[in-house]
């Protein structure tokens, strides 16, 4: 069994399969980073709330029995042979499951690159914290360049932490902070929770630009250039790049329209025995962490029962909890269920409160332990 990919999905996957069946079944998991970062912990990592050391988890702390991990660069996938090459070695699977996510394009932004940031990896949060401490006075803009994107809340939370570190410093009244977003409101399939972001907005003076794209960066007039031909000056950009899946994938035949496409019930691909889940796939949910693990999950239960021969386990139902940054260290929760009614996800939005605060920092300190070992 071949899981390509170490993240929320294939952590998630592997640790399942490991529980359920031991020795029954050998996991390899392929991923070319030494370590696991939490999406989120890029704004603790962004605004120096935490250090990167604190946020790495090391791959090679994996304990789980039956788990194998490789610290390899897939360069191929061979759906119809079920055949991965690595820039180490090559394996063939009774069953492979892809799960790596998706990838930034910069270069899909003209200027980005040059004159603007971004927050979305690793190195992106670890330049910006380097960035925001001589950020005194003027402009910033927190800009999608593209969708879909990871976690749709996240450009809101980046722009209220941004207001609480300049409030910190003592500088928030030199700065005006706008937020331009493709969609109408901030979280779509949750209307409160939306009402909820806006007022927070209103309250720390956060400009909303909803419905828009950043096209592109001009370097040469500082000046964020929208998808209306709207251009909006800044002097600092925090950018949310243009996602693709990654180029290993294309070049693997299974994507039509950017992703790979899944049954919503059994995230099986038109492959035999090819699975895919997370971000890389376009079975109907956000690009978070919790609908990639909830994916995981039950393509771990369906492999489970057929080993067993038990029946089929309930198909994924595509709903999952995402925590809000909302300032002042004070935490909210959206719950999102993107296929009860079919085409029109909704959401029930939980106000912040220190309970929230303290669950989400329970989501992930639970992770980390089932996934790494205490
Ligand atoms: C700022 C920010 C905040 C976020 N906040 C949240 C949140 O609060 N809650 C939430 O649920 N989600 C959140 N997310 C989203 C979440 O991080 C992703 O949606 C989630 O990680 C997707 O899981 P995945 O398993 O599909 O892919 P990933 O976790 O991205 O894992 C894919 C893995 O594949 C590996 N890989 C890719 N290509 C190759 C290759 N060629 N060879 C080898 N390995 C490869 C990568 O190294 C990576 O480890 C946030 C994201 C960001 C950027």
């Amino acid at each position: 069994m071949l899981v390509l990919g170490a993240g929320f999905g294939g952590l998630e996957l592997s640790t399942r399969l490991s529980e359920a069946l031991g020795g029954q079944v050998e996991v390899t998991l392929i991923d070319r980073a030494d370590a696991f970062v939490f999406g989120f912990s890029k704004l603790d990592v962004m605004f120096d709330r935490l250090t990167p050391e604190a946020v790495r988890i090391s791959y090679a702390d994996i304990t789980t029995p039956h788990v194998r991990f490789r610290q390899e660069t897939i360069t191929s996938i061979d759906p119809a042979e079920r055949r991965v090459i690595t820039d180490l070695d090559t394996y063939e699977a009774d069953v492979l499951v892809i799960a790596l996510g998706a990838d930034y394009d910069l270069a899909a932004t003209p200027g980005l690159a040059e004159a603007g940031n971004e927050f979305y990896s690793v190195p992106g949060a670890e330049a910006l914290r380097d960035v925001l401490p001589s950020f005194r006075s003027g402009v910033a803009i927190v800009g999608v360049c593209g969708a879909p994107f990871k976690c749709p809340p996240a450009p809101s939370e980046a722009a209220i932490l941004l207001d609480d570190y300049l409030r910190e410093r003592g500088v928030r009244e030199n700065v005006r902070i706008r937020v331009v977003i493709p969609f109408g409101k901030p979280v779509p399939p949750s209307p409160a929770t939306s009402e909820a972001i806006l007022a927070r907005f209103a309250e720390r003076g956060i400009e909303f630009v909803p419905d828009r794209k950043v096209a592109a960066l001009d370097p040469g007039t500082n000046e964020a250039v929208l998808d209306d031909g709207r251009r909006l000056p800044f002097d600092l950009f925090l950018g949310i790049p243009v996602h693709r899946a990654p180029a290993v994938v294309e070049a693997s035949g299974l994507t039509e329209d950017g992703w790979i496409p899944v049954d919503p019930g059994t995230l099986a691909t038109r492959f035999p025995d090819v699975y895919a889940v997370g971000d890389v796939t376009s079975v109907g949910t956000a690009k978070a962490g919790v609908f990639a693990e909830g994916a995981a999950r039950v393509v771990a239960d369906h492999l489970i029962a057929r080993i067993r021969k038990a029946s089929a386990p309930p198909g994924y139902d595509g709903t999952g909890s995402c925590y809000i940054e909302f300032g002042g260290h004070e935490v909210a929760r959206v719950d999102v269920d993107f296929f009860s009614i079919p085409g029109h996800p909704t959401g029930t939005f939980t106000a912040p409160s220190a309970e929230m605060t303290a669950e989400k920092s329970e989501f992930g300190s639970s992770r980390r332990a089932r996934w790494f070992g205490a």
